[in-house]
């Protein structure tokens, strides 16, 4: 038999609708399936209106083999959940006295007095369905067959769900699902642009479609990086892991040191360990990107181990006094400029005494561009032992979008740098 695969999941309810509240519980559940190699092909969000869910529970079963809805399966006339999934699979609701049993039972102990009449529709089943239990709430969820497809209604609230999805992707589900398992491998890569990049890859991507397991790729591009999200479905997650490792060394052969993770890692944290294996500390200048190289590096837990110092030195008194940047230089070339910004890393790094030194200069905009220097230009300056790295770059973009490209582009030459050589 072949399992299912491709999952719909629709979130239920009126307020998810609203600007109010967000739908969390999608991305719960594709958590869960994605561990069964289940892909989820689409969601939506529907109001509490049994006409709009029938309709999107008959569009999901025409474009997925799982559906999944979550919300709307309580007792009150808002709930329409049970009757608009019933009515789209042209299924009549009957109710379950064992369940109806159960719910006074549970309201007595929970409330005096009797249960409220309304409260049996929460015992209303779909002939054939199968009753999946709700150990925190009253509302069981339903399975329902239909053909070689599933529906499966789920209640809304985030701790009812999550336990019974849990058990439902250890028992039922891993029963009915293809059993094959979905992996992925989330690489990134600085120095490079988007189209250029897919169209060196293009050739691995066709030779990975042909495999006995197939790699899917997706390329993203993001500011100042761009990411390779490589998956594979196997019968076992060994079977994934080994093709992905091959994928992935594929990929090192043609990009080689411009893949800075292969594990979905933050620039800043592959530089700390970088800095951490060499026993190297570092210290930044910063002009236009006001102290946020410093606050990257800072961010990973464990920079104290090499972080010495971060210095904003905006002005050109600044540079000097701080830096000890010759004003007769900056007079000379300006302060944005290769000497200014070399002197900017070589000054951090004898003053902090440590073994690299960082300086960023530049004009971040909307003002202070000219013909020569126009808005976005930085220099970036890298000094490692007796090396010292500049560079001038033009970046696009808004003042923070320029001021993060400079940063990046930063750690990266850093990073660079650090490298063990071939
Ligand atoms: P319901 O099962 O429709 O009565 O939903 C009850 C409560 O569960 C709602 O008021 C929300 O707080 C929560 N809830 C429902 N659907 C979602 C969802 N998709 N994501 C997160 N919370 C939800
Ligand atoms: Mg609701």
């Amino acid at each position: 038999m072949n399992g299912l695969s491709r999952a719909a999941i629709i979130a239920v309810g009126s307020e998810l609708l609203t600007a109010s509240r967000v739908d969390t519980n999608s991305l719960f559940i594709t958590d869960r399936v994605n561990t069964l190699g289940v892909d989820v092909v689409f969601k939506a969000v529907v109001g509490d209106d049994r006409e709009e869910l029938a309709g999107m529970v008959r569009l999901a079963l025409t474009r997925a083999d799982l559906v999944i809805c979550c919300g709307g399966l309580g007792p009150t006339d808002d709930d329409v959940t049970r009757e608009a999934a019933a009515a789209a699979v042209g299924l009549h609701l009957r109710e379950d006295e064992a369940i109806t049993e159960r719910l006074r039972v549970r309201f007595k102990a929970r409330f005096t007095g009797e249960m409220p009449e309304i409260n049996r529709r929460q015992a209303m089943v779909p002939d054939g369905a199968r009753v999946i239990e709700n150990p925190n709430g009253s509302a069981p969820g339903l399975w329902i067959d239909v053909e070689n497809h599933a529906v499966l209604l789920l209640p809304g609230p985030p701790r009812e769900l999550k336990p019974m999805v849990d058990g439902l992707v250890a028992g039922l589900l891993r029963e009915r699902c293809s059993g094959r398992v979905l992996m992925r491998r989330v690489l990134k890569i600085a120095g490079r642009i988007e189209s250029q990049t897919e169209e060196e890859l293009m050739p691995l991507y066709v030779r990975w479609r042909n495999w006995p397991i197939p790699v899917e790729a997706t390329i993203l591009a993001s500011l100042g990086q761009l990411e390779l999200h490589l998956s594979a479905r196997a019968p076992s997650g060994d079977e994934a892991t080994a093709v992905l490792r091959e994928a992935v060394e594929d990929v090192i052969k043609v990009l080689g040191a411009d893949v800075f993770t292969t594990e979905g890692r933050d620039l800043e944290e592959v530089l700390g360990d970088l800095l951490l294996a060499r026993g190297f500390r570092i210290a930044v200048a910063e002009s236009c990107t006001g102290g946020l190289i410093a606050s990257r590096l800072t961010d990973v837990a464990g920079s104290s181990r090499y972080v010495e110092r971060g210095v904003v030195a905006y002005s050109n008194e600044a540079k000097s006094e701080l830096l000890g940047v010759p004003s007769a230089l900056i007079a000379e070339y300006g302060a944005v400029s290769e000497p200014v910004g070399r002197a900017m890393a070589e000054g951090i790094r004898s003053q902090a005494r440590v073994d690299v030194g960082v300086g960023v200069t530049g004009i971040a905009g909307p003002g202070g561009g000219s013909p020569e220097k126009p808005v976005g230009t930085v220099v970036i300056a890298v000094s490692v032992g007796q090396t010292v790295q500049t560079r001038t770059a033009r970046f696009r973009g808004e003042r923070d979008q320029v001021k993060y490209q400079a940063a990046q582009t930063a750690l990266d030459m850093v990073r660079r740098l650090l490298l063990p050589g071939p």
